[in-house]
């Protein structure tokens, strides 16, 4: 009986309660810290001692020559794939390895996985290796319950995306791993709460603006002409008619959280005159008028906007400077972009996780849209295949923190999800693990 199963297949990821929380624990122990991206290969070989076993066959892919892949850092991929006795459809379960910088505030060793109050800490914990634990624990118990399944199971542990993905889904991607002729859905458990879909995300666009002026003594700042004040005089203008402009936008798509439903901009950062004095000069600057002056821009844009408009919204703002300013000289450079996407609500791989969450939770889900993109853009555009979504324990709003950390119970929870996600798509449960009485 296929209810019998499900019942099953629950008490199978309840009795791997400890096994969950001592592979996220090691997967914690493994600081594969991005920049500079460390401990790719070393992961990836734990992922493949703890995969292969299972019966999955793993490749380790080093993304040569990709952005970021160098002898030094090498940014090492796994896939591990499981085949079902019969043929059918394969799921596929994408997590980023690597994790962000630690950074300061923290109270506990963010790689030790120290556990306390029902909660396993440490950088990364829910972005995302708790969703890599909780995607592993599932595929493993829906596999011994189910093992007459039909179609694949696979779960890529991938690179680089917390610095853009090409060395990871992106190259992965154009080698054709994400073709839809091989995988079907895909589900990215990144940290969006147990109870969500993320359907996609908003767009970026990268750019650097320098301005220019003219060397001179400091003493004398008349024959020269000052880089930095022009860039104050863009940012005043951005703070003036740009801001305002962004901040009366709002998208109809349920981007999370709510003020991610208007278009933002952030200065990411803003350089003129002398570069930074190495941390051991003791001495005074010298004086000297900027001739120089570069701001990094992060936009992030609405589906109901297009990535020309973003643009040339920026480039009407430099020349209004230009009308009031003479000498004003600029260059925009264009560092990135990423066109917003949103995968459509009944797409299978929606109505799978919805009735899955469902059933295991007792609501429906909230569906949403992030406010950053992650590496369903490449699945998107290189893969092809729209059929992707993000699901995953944890709270959003702890990653990047200090003492980040990922719920066990809503591990547990998620991780029961995915499983009844695996059953819907391939058994014939009819149920689609609607019953666990
Ligand atoms: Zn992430």
């Amino acid at each position: 009986m296929v209810v019998d199963r499900i019942t099953q297949l629950l008490d199978g990821i309840e009795s791997r309660r400890d096994d969950m929380i001592q592979l996220t624990v090691d997967l914690l122990g493994i600081p594969t810290v991005n920049p500079p991206g460390e401990g790719y290969l070393a992961i990836c070989e734990f992922l493949k001692a703890r995969l292969q076993p299972h019966g999955f066959e793993v490749l380790l892919l080093r993304a040569t020559g990709a952005v970021g892949d160098s002898d030094r850092y090498p940014r090492w991929n796994l896939i591990a794939r499981h085949e079902g006795r019969h043929t059918g459809d394969c799921v596929h379960f994408n997590s980023h390895t690597d994790v962000v910088a630690v950074g300061d505030g923290w109270t506990v060793d963010p790689f030790a996985g120290q556990i306390k109050e029902g909660r396993i800490y440490g950088r990364g914990a829910c972005d995302m290796k708790g969703g890599l634990a909780s995607s592993i624990i599932a595929a493993e118990a829906f596999i011994e319950t189910f093992p007459d399944y039909a179609g694949a199971i696979e779960i890529s542990g991938t690179a680089d995306e917390e610095t853009g993905g090409f060395g990871g889904v992106a190259w992965l991607a154009e080698q054709g791993y994400f073709d839809p002729s091989r995988v079907q859905h895909v589900i990215i458990p990144e940290p969006l709460n147990k109870d969500r879909i993320c359907l996609g995300h908003r767009g970026v666009w990268w750019a650097e603006i320098e301005t220019y002026g003219h060397i001179a003594h400091g003493s004398m700042p008349f024959l020269g002409d000052c880089a930095v004040r022009h860039m104050g005089a863009v940012m005043n203008e951005f703070e003036n008619t740009l801001y305002p402009a962004l901040s009366e936008r709002r998208t109809e798509h349920p981007v999370v959280p709510d003020g991610a439903r208007h278009s933002t901009m952030n200065l990411n950062s803003v350089h003129g005159g002398l570069d930074e004095a190495e941390a051991d000069y003791t001495g005074m600057p010298s004086a000297l008028v900027p001739d120089r002056c570069r701001l990094v821009i992060d936009r992030r844009f609405l589906l109901e906007e297009s990535l020309d408009d973003v643009r040339s919204e920026v480039h009407s703002v430099l020349e209004r400077v230009g009308e009031t300013r003479e000498s004003f000289r600029y260059d925009v450079r264009e560092l990135f972009s990423v066109l917003p996407t949103v995968t459509d609500k009944s797409a299978p791989v929606v109505t799978a996780v919805a009735s899955a969450i469902e059933a295991e939770l007792g609501q429906a889900p909230d569906y949403v849209l992030s406010p950053g993109t992650y590496d369903q853009k490449h699945i998107d555009r290189i893969g092809r295949l729209s059929n992707c979504i993000a699901y995953g324990p944890g709270i959003l709003d702890l990653a990047h923190q200090p003492d980040e950390y990922v719920g066990i119970q809503d591990m547990l929870d998620a991780t029961k999800v995915m499983a009844r996600t695996l059953t819907r798509l391939l058994t014939d449960d009819p149920s689609g693990g609607a019953t666990s009485e």
